[in-house]
């Protein structure tokens, strides 16, 4: 298929990765966005960008821009003790194409603005403060009406409208909902510290012989940020200060960069992020007609993976591909699912499990080797 009307719902990573990929191959291509302007869907905190997704951002002209404002570190990820020292180095698989870099880690504004700004550039339009009100699949195009009052009539129309997607209800005919892992993720920015030159992860025991763990993501040479799981009750909503307290009982006992940031850098945060980490993979077809979904609407993943955004920006990517290998839509968008699904699922599942075994440590299980292991089967090809 070549030259279409495309109506993408959604100008969060994939949104933007798929209108970059798809306006490169010819299409004519349009985004939709319910907020008012150039903003990610999630503020303030930091995207990790594994070698699949520089390469799946190699694709749409983005990657170089990215490892540019970013921070590119050597090794994937170093684990440490609570006094700080590093008890383990993991360099983590390559792409060919970025053969000296583990991992870039990157602020989201600044990766919404790298997007954004190569969507423009290769002709897609993009709408702020609108959403899509009612959608009427036709033979040959969809009918979609618009919050700005007009109907549009694209070819195809994509959901790439995030784990709480609307439409998605246009593909399926159950609903397909998102699990709660029983975690929730509290962020904050702070300087990068030296030493947080790759993925942190430092440990220490509790009084109780529980393992309590914070991380560390290099986002720039003067910023990174300070992750921290925590069991959680998803309808609680603690305010600043109480989220700060959270964060310094968990803190207490360590040294290390984690005991820099409780004393140097805690009471200073102005943004403490709270996000329960949530899962899911549709089943597929992905597709129904003229309605595709991408990213997070199909294929949530815990953040323990490191690999939402990547997937979301490969499946842009793929989708592109296919419609411009097959000649007719049906056959584009099932090959276009056949492609991505086992690949999407694989990272789901070892993110599901690696959360259900913290819950309930199994020794068939070893969450980092098994970590190792489905990064190592994303950097095959897409
Ligand atoms: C705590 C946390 C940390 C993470 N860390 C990483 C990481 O380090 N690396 C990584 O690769 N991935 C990471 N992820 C995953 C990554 O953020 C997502 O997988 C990725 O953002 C999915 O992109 P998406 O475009 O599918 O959805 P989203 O980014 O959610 O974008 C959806 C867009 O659609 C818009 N939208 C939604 N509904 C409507 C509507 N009705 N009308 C109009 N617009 C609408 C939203 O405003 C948004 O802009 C993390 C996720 C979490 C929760």
């Amino acid at each position: 298929m070549t030259q279409s009307s495309i109506l993408i719902l959604g100008a969060g990573i994939g949104g933007l990765a798929a209108s970059i990929a798809l306006a490169q191959s010819g299409h004519d291509v349009t985004v939709i966005e319910k907020h008012p302007g150039l903003r990610s869907s999630t503020v303030g905190v930091g995207i990790i960008q594994q070698p699949n997704q520089l390469r799946a951002l190699a694709a749409i002209g983005c990657a170089d821009a990215c490892i540019a404002v970013g921070y590119a570190a050597a090794y994937s990820a170093k684990h440490l003790d609570a006094d700080g020292a590093v008890v383990r180095a993991i360099p983590g698989p390559r792409v060919a194409e970025f053969p000296e870099i583990a991992m870039n880690g990157i602020t989201r504004p600044k990766l919404h603005r790298v997007l954004t700004e190569r969507a423009l550039a290769v002709g897609v339009s993009i709408e702020y403060d609108k959403t899509i009100t009612a959608v009427r699949p036709r033979r040959d195009h969809v009918e979609v009406d618009v919050s700005d009052g007009t109907t549009r009539t694209p070819e195809l129309l994509v959901g790439a409208d995030g784990v709480r997607s609307i439409i998605r209800a246009h593909v399926y005919d159950e609903p397909v909902e998102p699990a709660y892992s029983g975690k929730s993720v509290l962020r904050i920015n702070v300087p990068r510290l030296p030493e947080i030159d790759a993925i942190l992860r430092q440990e220490r025991l509790g009084d109780d012989g529980e393992r309590i763990g914070v991380g560390f993501v290099p986002l720039a040479d003067d910023l990174g940020y300070m992750y921290l799981n925590i069991v959680w009750d998803r309808s609680v909503r603690p305010d600043t200060e109480e989220l700060r307290e959270l964060m310094r009982s968990y803190l207490a006992g360590f040294g290390g960069p984690a005991g820099v940031v409780r004393d140097d850098y805690l009471d200073a945060a102005d943004e403490i992020v709270l996000r329960p980490e949530e899962y899911l993979i549709a089943p597929g077809p992905w597709h129904r007609g003229r309605i595709v979904l991408l990213g997070d609407a199909v294929h949530a993943v815990t953040p323990n993976t490191a690999q939402g955004a990547a997937l979301a920006i490969e499946d842009g990517v793929v989708l592109a591909e296919e419609l411009a290998a097959n000649d007719d839509l049906e056959s584009a968008l099932q090959a276009y699912g056949d492609r991505r699904y086992e690949r999407c699922k694989r990272v789901v599942d070892y993110g599901a499990n690696a959360r259900k075994w913290e819950f309930d440590p199994t020794p068939d299980f070893d969450p980092v080797e098994e970590g190792i292991r489905m990064r190592e089967a994303v950097v095959a090809p897409f």
